[in-house]
């Protein structure tokens, strides 16, 4: 039996990044022990252009599901790891070889050790002609069946036959702190998850309106950022009571306004959390056209309100993309569940689709919304969510 016992993490998109390369690493290296974290068997080794994880019986599939959602791996592989001479090499490419079903095969040799004896088209030949003498393989250099794949280093050398895509990007947190804006909707988490890819740390703020919105929809809030969580590690949500102001924008503003005066607020709001949490950006899951608050005009006079920069992930994507991600990093059955949140319980009949600036600003001159902001901002709680433990498993 082909004996995958040794995992080799591949992050290609860092090689690239020069002085910071020591930072990438070693974050990764934390988020990949991280995601790991209920395999105890498993034993960890940094290189300065791999990872290895020995996998000491851990389960195999398992270990790729949660491989693949760690940002900053580029692939990955299952290796069997041997001892750095020919005759071991030999065998294993032999074992895997005779294992397979394959027709055809390649090797594919990368020589990190320049000692060894060998060079890589010479171990390449060697393995070669050893599979076609013991196994009824052909060679297919263009497209093979079976590439087999080795890496011969000073400690070991590492064989395999697949090579997994990785889920790419930055290791999360490396790039940063962004301040997302959280509701209970199909959009936002995904959001979440694309900045997270990009390497940063995502906090949340979620606008709350009891008691016109549930328990149950600030739950579900607390639930999506839960599962998203599981792509960084823990995050902060800070919960954001906007009720006053929402009553105070109904009085004053009316119907066609109301949502353009609710977001401005929204912004400001998130704005002042987000500087007060040190994050330098905040996130939303707007994206074009798809309501009255995000055609262009609605985002121009919105944006208007802040100065901090505004992310938007999703600016661009149909909504079908949306929800084909959702359903991919598992938020989008919770998304769907009926619970009101502030902005369709206020629903207006009318929302402007051209707001102007004047017009927001002669509707916000008529109540004292500084000092609403000021306490909504004060009285905010912050909650700190983390992915849902694994069932203990018991040997
Ligand atoms: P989503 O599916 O993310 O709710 P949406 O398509 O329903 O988005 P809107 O309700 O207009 O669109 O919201 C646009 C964005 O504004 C959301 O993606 C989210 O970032 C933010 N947002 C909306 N409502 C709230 C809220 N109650 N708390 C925090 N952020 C919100
Ligand atoms: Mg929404």
């Amino acid at each position: 039996m082909a004996n995958y016992d040794t995992v080799l993490v591949r992050f290609g998109e860092l090689s690239t990044k020069g002085k910071n390369r020591k930072d990438f690493i070693n974050r990764l290296f934390r988020n990949i022990q991280y995601m790991l974290r209920d395999f105890h068997e498993l034993e960890y080794q940094k290189a300065y252009d791999r990872i290895y994880i020995r996998l000491n019986g851990a389960d195999h599939e398992k270990i790729r599901e949660k491989l693949q959602k760690v940002f900053g791996i580029s692939s990955f592989s299952f290796t069997e790891k041997v001892p750095a001479d020919m005759e071991s090499i030999i065998s294993a490419c032999v074992r895997i070889a005779s294992e397979s079903d394959a027709r055809t095969f390649k090797m594919i040799t990368r020589r990190h050790d320049k000692s060894f004896p060998l060079r890589s088209d010479d171990i390449n030949r060697q393995t070669a002609s050893a599979i076609l003498k013991n196994t009824d393989l052909k060679v297919d250099v263009h497209d093979p069946e079976l590439p087999i794949r080795v890496e011969v280093r000073r400690e070991a050398a590492y064989i395999t036959s697949e090579k997994i895509p990785g889920a790419g990007g930055y290791p999360a947190g490396i790039n940063g702190k962004v301040l997302l804006m959280l509701s209970g909707g199909i959009d936002s988490p995904v959001a979440a998850y694309q900045l997270m890819k990009r390497g940063l740390n995502v906090e949340a703020v979620h606008f709350a309106s009891p008691p016109y919105t549930s328990e149950n929809a600030r739950n579900k809030v607390l639930t999506l950022a839960g599962m998203v969580s599981e792509y960084q590690g823990k995050m902060k949500v800070h919960i954001v009571n906007f009720t006053d102001i929402q009553l105070n924008i109904y009085k004053t503003a009316g119907d066609p306004y109301a949502v353009t005066l609710m977001r401005r607020m929204m912004f400001r709001l998130a704005e002042k959390i987000a500087q007060k949490n040190g994050c330098l950006a905040v996130g939303t899951g707007e994206s074009i056209g798809q309501v009255a608050s995000q055609t262009l005009e609605s985002i121009a006079c919105i944006n208007e309100a802040v100065r901090i920069p505004i992310l938007r992930p999703l600016v661009c994507y149909d909504k079908l993309e949306i929800i084909e991600l959702a359903k991919k990093i598992g938020t989008y059955e919770t998304s769907i569940l009926p619970y009101e949140d502030c902005c369709t319980i206020f629903d207006p009949k009318n929302p402007v689709t051209k707001p102007t600036v004047e017009k927001a600003e002669y509707f916000e001159g008529m109540f004292d919304w500084q000092t609403h902001l000021e306490t909504a901002c004060e009285e905010a709680e912050t909650v700190v969510v983390q992915p849902e433990q694994e069932e203990e498993s018991f040997l």
